[in-house]
């Protein structure tokens, strides 16, 4: 199947040739871990888990890497403002490791529950210092930077290449209106590496040929992506905020040093998840975690389902409405799934192998999730084929889908309060040994449409 996806570099959809044939090499720009991820950072990895699957589906072995960033993000993209783990801890009163700990489980609990694969490598800024001092001392030897009074800074005006990936030109920049030049000598320049104004006031410092300090945000992407998948690889992966500025001064970092033009071959951006219009933001206070939602009375997987119905280059709306409409239909589609699994007929009609073909062509399209939703649905829907085969033709789409339709339970099925308080009087009646109770409660539930069945591990309802 030809792979085809769209490709920030170029503004394209480019059929997808990787470096070695057989195998693709991902690199994710993971969490910052000073709080939770919102809903909105979890479109962008259902999106990149998607990408996975989509690859692996397509016989690719995929070696997948994610950062956690856990020093060096400042609260301004221009190298202004606090450390946001280090004001995290102090406003905690922890440690920021600590902090850190804590909310990459976090950020590993709601992605289990969403199904997306954990990557082969998941990198800590913190646990590669010394990678990051190499490279800045490698661009330093090509002449690639220069030191301010508060840290060591990329030289932008040295690298002809900048802005080719968010389009800009220096000429277009507004120069100093929104960005403090400060000492900086071109307003796109950022910090490699940035001094600590005074030791022992950070809780996260190192030793550097500069001195004592940390390293900028953008420099740990390029030293762990090239430690751990080269110094050129195939995909790159980010929510569209980092186009213009983190994603950019890594390539000025990676090609400055690595020489390798271009240092990813494939730079794949997700549009924001929006509430009433606005992008979803952590310093806004975010919106939802996924703990919320499921307080809410969501399954995780409804949130997946709800972000596969709309293609990942496209705003997407969030509302407690439309995700109520995401898992009524999530419902219905585990309900089909449980009531094929009870069946066992079995008919091979010509549509079976033309729904495999479609779902492939739609998902290898740059992520057609509608559309392979759509193809899913049509299965369902198939009056001609026979139960195993839609199972099969379902589970095998699911493999990319992720939503968990394989272990599909009897529980998706939403027992009204009126049967539920039933079974529990009928519960009751059992663990005191009255069974003509029991048998009659068991009956006025049969007669309001429910079967209950009694299993091992308790009752269990069922629609008659
Ligand atoms: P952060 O933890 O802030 O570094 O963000 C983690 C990831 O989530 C990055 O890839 C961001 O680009 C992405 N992201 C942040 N906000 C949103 C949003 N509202 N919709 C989609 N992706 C987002
Ligand atoms: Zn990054």
């Amino acid at each position: 199947m030809t792979i085809k996806l769209y490709n920030t570099l170029t503004r394209k959809k480019e059929e997808f040739k990787p470096i070695k044939a057989g195998e693709a090499g991902i690199y994710t720009c993971g969490p910052t871990v000073y709080w939770f991820q919102h809903i909105g950072n979890f479109r962008a990895y259902i999106s990149w888990d998607l990408l996975k699957r989509m690859l692996i589906h397509n016989g690719l072995k995929v070696r997948h890497v994610m950062n956690y960033t856990d020093v060096g993000h400042l609260t301004s993209d221009a190298d202004e403002g606090e450390d946001k783990m280090e004001k995290a801890a102090a406003k905690e009163g922890k440690k920021a490791s600590d902090i850190a700990k804590f909310y990459a489980e976090a950020f590993e609990k709601d992605a289990k529950k969403l199904n997306i694969i954990t990557p082969d490598v998941v990198c800590k800024a913190t646990e590669h210092i010394k990678e990051q001092i190499e490279l800045v001392q490698n661009l330093e030897k090509k002449g690639l930077t220069y030191k301010t009074s508060d840290g060591i800074y990329y030289d932008t005006s040295k690298f002809p290449d900048y802005g080719k990936l968010g389009k800009i030109s220096f000429e277009g920049l507004d120069a100093g209106k929104r960005v403090d030049m400060g000492e900086k000598k071109n307003k796109t320049d950022f910090a490699l590496w940035k001094f600590s104004e005074e030791k022992g006031k950070r809780q996260q410092e190192w030793e550097s040929p500069w001195g004592l300090g940390f390293p900028g945000w953008h420099i740990e992407c390029s030293a762990m992506s090239s430690k751990y998948l080269g110094e050129q690889f195939d995909i790159h992966t980010g929510g569209e905020d980092h186009i213009q500025v983190h994603h950019q001064n890594e390539i000025a970092q990676s090609e400055g040093a690595f020489g390798k033009k271009p240092w990813v071959r494939y730079w794949m951006h997700v549009a924001f998840l929006t509430f009433k219009g606005e992008k979803v933001s952590k310093s806004k206070g975010g919106l939802y975690t996924i703990s919320e939602l499921e307080e809410q009375g969501f399954n995780a997987l409804d949130y997946r389902y709800f972000c596969l119905g709309t293609h990942y280059k496209k705003p997407l709306n969030f509302s407690i409405e439309a995700l109520e409409g995401a898992k009524a239909t999530m419902t219905r589609l585990k309900n089909l799934i449980i009531e094929l699994k009870s069946k066992d007929d079995s008919k091979k009609t010509a549509d079976y192998d033309s729904y495999k073909k479609k779902f492939d062509e739609a998902i290898s399209d740059d992520l057609n999730t509608p559309l392979a939703l759509a193809v899913l649905w049509d299965v369902m829907r198939d009056n001609q084929l026979g139960s195993k085969e839609k199972l099969e033709l379902a589970f095998s789409f699911d493999e990319v889908l992720g939503l968990g339709l394989k272990s599909a339970e009897a529980e998706a099925i939403e027992v009204p309060d009126e049967i539920m308080a039933l079974a529990d009087k009928r519960a009751e009646a059992r663990k005191n040994k009255d069974w003509a109770a029991s048998d009659k409660i068991r009956d006025k539930i049969k007669a309001k449409g429910w079967i209950v069945e009694d299993k091992k591990e308790g009752q269990k309802l069922k629609k008659a």
